[in-house]
């Protein structure tokens, strides 16, 4: 919780005992906190003048001292399959125009929200469309929720009727693990049940493998895990995600199964790209069911998705099959994700909001002893 001069406190995003010490400076009770959060998250409201349960003097000093504010808007896009994507601001230090992504992906009785974590992304991933504009900075707490309250307004929820968004998978701009401390906070109150009330396992991090990380996540937050192998071994997967050569794969699995075991979790999701004659051939298949075998894993394909810039191209429809009836006879359970909304560069991977570069860091290539904020 921060101000910035001449600035007012942001609700959006604090995490419960944060509001609770927050309304305890206005001199009121923990039980305003749980008011605010039902207003905010489950009514979707940003006017306090509206919150009508509180007292006028109350709702009148929050004015003076508080507000909940949400990122504005730039474009709202729909794709032909029911997929939207809205570009939202996220100035620059100064103030400079900067934007990041946030996706919806409605399907039969379910509704995912793709967030962003980051302005672009310091991982550079060398198939990954964000991670070619760089990195600018973590969004906050209140940006990361926020993507989650303007969804819910922009799709018309109605707090009393059935939920529209019904899963939040961090698997927009950014690596989450990387801004630990925002992310962190922003999942717990989408768990909230004064909050978004999501259960833990329609809460879903994905993570290029930030290993210090996920061991102390595993100690401090229950959300459902993905991670982005990409590749069955270390000299492919040093060239794909850079961040391989400071966390090699053994590294990586052996904590993820120790997430597992702390967080008495079901499995962990492998996001595999597939990349025609780079990762997709029948011994890759191989290797990565040796990997996987005898683990409560399990293998979600992604056809690449391509954008301007990049020589990697899609691996063929057979051959992903293929792959994955590999995976199957093996022994590991893999399905092929459906691409949705790549109309409107949607889809994974293709997230590029705006950004203006600084990239002081990148993690993984040029600067490996950078600290990662956590
Ligand atoms: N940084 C986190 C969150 C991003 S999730 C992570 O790496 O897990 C987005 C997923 O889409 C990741 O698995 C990412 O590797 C994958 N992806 C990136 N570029 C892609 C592309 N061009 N086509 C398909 N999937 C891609």
């Amino acid at each position: 919780m921060s101000t910035v001069a001449n600035s007012k406190v942001n609700l959006l995003g604090l995490s419960r005992p944060e509001l609770e010490a927050f309304v305890a400076t206005l001199g009121a009770k923990p039980f305003r906190a749980r008011q605010l959060m039902k207003w905010m998250y489950r009514k979707g409201k940003s006017d306090f003048a509206t919150m009508t349960d509180l007292a006028k003097d109350f709702r009148s000093r929050l004015d003076e001292v508080a507000e909940i504010r949400v990122p504005e808007i730039v474009t709202a896009t729909a794709s032909a399959d029911g997929t939207r994507k809205w570009l939202l601001k996220a100035p620059g230090a100064t103030g400079a125009e900067q934007a990041i992504e946030t996706v919806f992906i409605p399907e039969p009785g379910r509704g995912t929200l793709c967030i962003s974590s980051q302005v672009g992304c310091p991982l550079n991933c060398s198939f990954c469309s964000t991670a070619q504009q760089g990195f600018n900075r973590n969004l906050s707490a209140a940006e990361i929720v926020g993507q989650v309250w303007l969804a819910n307004r922009e799709l018309g929820a109605d707090p009393e009727g059935p939920r529209v968004i019904t899963n939040v998978v961090l698997m927009g701009m950014g690596e989450p693990l990387s801004n630990y401390r925002n992310v962190v906070p922003a999942m717990r109150v989408m768990m909230d049940d004064l909050g978004y009330d999501l259960s833990r396992r329609r809460v879903t991090l994905s993570t290029s493998g930030l290993v210090p990380q996920l061991y102390r996540l595993a100690e401090e937050c229950n959300v459902a895990l993905a991670v982005s192998l990409h590749a069955p071994n270390n000299a492919l997967r040093n060239e794909l995600v850079p961040i391989n050569r400071l966390h090699p794969i053994e590294e990586l699995l052996a904590a993820c199964w120790h997430y597992l075991e702390r967080q008495n979790g079901r499995s962990v999701t492998f996001e595999y790209v597939m990349l025609d004659g780079v990762n997709d051939r029948p011994e890759h298949a191989r290797e990565l069911a040796r990997l996987l075998k005898g683990h409560d894993a399990k293998v979600n394909l992604i056809p690449f998705n391509s954008f301007p810039g990049t020589s990697y191209r899609r691996s063929p429809e057979p051959v992903i099959a293929g792959f994955r009836d590999q995976l199957m006879r093996q022994g590991v359970i893999a399905t092929i994700r459906r691409t949705r909304g790549d109309d409107i560069d949607a889809a994974c991977g293709q997230l590029k909001g705006r950004v203006l570069d600084r990239t002081q860091v990148r993690l993984g290539t040029r600067r490996i002893a950078v600290t990662v904020q956590a």
